[in-house]
């Protein structure tokens, strides 16, 4: 079949620009430029502050509000210390299945994108389709928001975002959102004969992880969203620095808490919890002693979490399309939260299984590819 021969070609180009993370993805942008403009596209780059990195918005149809997006991310988790039995970066073919970094993590979906995409610019539409193709998805989800801003707030507001991670095809309509930082403590350091001189920043941030048990502590006892496992929020601390000596009290220390808020909870109101904890139950009584002494909070990340649609009509035409009963919600977390917070309605849906994710000789059936680029198609049909 031919679709499947272009979508093997996309993936193979795709999957050879190494674009990790740290990398620029401006030359896989290029490259996906050269293939839409000539169909009429209307491209649009949303750059990021460096110049090295940009989000890419090609707009396929009418310049009109109530299209559907289809979005990605071009980045890719690194390689290194993983045992590949190929170079990750030159797609390879066996046993039915495309492997490579990215296959299903996920440039197989941007692939399936662009092989509909002449089909697509060749139809009368009425209403547009998008394809939205993002940045450091890897790293927090930080690129695709001024993107999904603007589009949200631009008259091409579209009815529909199809975010194309992997869940073999099924239909997720909510994860869990995600808010990471550091806490960083800053006692007093002196020595440790005479503790009650100074300030303890490794004792101190042990009062602050205690305060974080009790938070989970109440999470496991608090709301719940059943379907997802667990059905509760979760908040873990899993890196600790601090300290330079056994008989020195600990001038520095710092430790990353990670929280995972169930959709309806508030992440910040969990963060605000820990703030305070720091600036009513242990700061004063450092302060005492030394005003430079304090603690301090840095965000790192924010993963907006993704609650399911309200709108019931939309949820039976997507799983129609598929041909599926029912929806799923995951574990993982993606950039359809931002999209969903722009005010576009979104999901989940695209080839491949997240298992096969950030592995070492990652790969996607191509049964799985053409079952999407086949999903897509008839989403493209709705917009005639
Ligand atoms: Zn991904």
């Amino acid at each position: 079949m031919n679709l499947t021969n272009d979508i093997t070609r996309h993936l193979a180009d795709l999957v050879a620009f190494p674009t990790v993370s740290s990398a620029s993805n401006l030359d896989l942008i290029a490259h996906v430029e050269t293939i839409l403009q000539p169909l009429g596209a209307h491209i649009r780059r949303f750059p990021d502050a460096s110049g090295q990195k940009a989000n890419l918005l090609a707009t396929i149809g009418p310049e009109t509000s109530g299209g559907i997006i289809f979005s990605g991310h071009t980045d890719v988790v690194p390689t290194q210390g993983q045992a590949w039995s190929s170079d990750p970066f030159v797609m390879r073919e066996a046993d039915g299945r495309l492997f490579g970094r990215g296959t299903t993590d996920m440039k197989g979906f941007l692939a399936c994108c662009l092989a509909i995409a002449p089909a697509a610019a060749a139809m009368p539409l009425t209403r547009p389709i998008h394809l939205a193709f993002s940045y450091d998805e890897e790293v927090g989800c930080t690129g695709v928001g001024s993107m999904a801003e603007w589009i949200g707030q631009s008259d091409l507001k579209p009815r529909l975002a199809i975010i194309g991670e992997p869940t073999t095809m099924d239909f997720v309509a909510a994860h869990k959102g995600g808010l990471v930082g550091w806490c960083r403590v800053t006692g007093k350091p002196g020595h440790s004969s005479q503790p009650d001189r100074y300030v303890n920043a490794v004792m101190t941030a042990a009062e602050m992880i205690a305060e974080i048990s009790r938070i989970r502590e109440d999470m496991r006892n608090g709301p719940t969203f059943e379907g997802l496992d667990p059905p509760y929020s979760t908040i873990t601390v899993n890196i600790v620095h601090g300290g330079v000596a056994g008989n020195i009290v600990a001038e520095n220390c710092e430790f990353i808490w990670e929280m995972r808020i169930i959709p309806g909870e508030s992440d910040m109101a969990v963060f605000e919890r820990m703030q305070r904890f720091a600036t009513e139950k242990l700061e004063p009584a450092m302060k005492a002693i030394d005003p430079a002494c304090g603690i301090a909070f840095e965000i790192k990340a924010n993963i907006p979490g993704l609650r399911p649609n309200e709108d019931a009509a939309l949820d039976t035409e997507l799983l129609k399309l598929l041909g599926r009963n029912q929806v799923r919600y995951v574990s993982y977390g993606t950039e359809a939260g931002i999209f969903q917070n722009a005010g576009i309605p979104s999901v989940i849906i695209g080839p491949g299984d997240i298992a096969d994710a950030h592995q070492p000789d990652e790969s996607i059936a191509i049964s799985e590819l053409t079952a999407c680029a086949d999903f897509l198609q008839k989403l493209v049909e709705t917009c005639r």
